[in-house]
């Protein structure tokens, strides 16, 4: 992982850059989570703050509530592992994600769900049935 890319939420700090962040998080996996594929409604800390993880789209995915509530303050992987809806295709998408590699990860999340939108293109913003929440 390239440090000098991580993108520090403390540098950004604004609540309005956050929000950004927060959403741009959840459209790299077209809002779902990237543990079960479930709709995402929150950010996990992949590595928990209590352990040192920091705000970094390196280190939160997108998950769903039940997926983040869950897994709490345990290593992701470790906890992935042992769920049911265990996939190594998104074990390898989430560690990907990790190392800074969103592009992998998002096409290992494609090839683990066949539903998966890519939102990520150009005509993204031009769908105007974003709702915000
Ligand atoms: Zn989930």
């Amino acid at each position: 992982m390239h440090i000098n890319d991580a993108v520090f939420l403390e540098d950004l700090c604004p609540k309005f850059r956050f929000r950004q962040w927060r959403k741009s998080i959840h459209r790299f996996t077209g809002k779902s989570c990237i543990y079960c594929g479930n709709p995402s409604e929150s950010i996990d800390h992949v590595l928990p703050r209590s352990q040192g993880g920091l705000s970094t789209t390196e280190n939160c995915v997108p998950a769903c509530l039940s997926c983040n509530g869950d897994k709490s303050d345990e290593n992701a992987l470790y906890w992935y592992r042992r769920q049911k809806f265990y996939d190594p295709r998104r074990a390898m998408a989430i560690r990907a994600w990790l190392e800074g590699d969103l592009r992998l990860a998002i096409r290992l999340l494609q090839w683990a769900n066949p539903n998966f939108k890519d939102t990520n293109n150009n005509n993204e913003r031009k769908k105007s049935n974003y709702k915000a929440a």
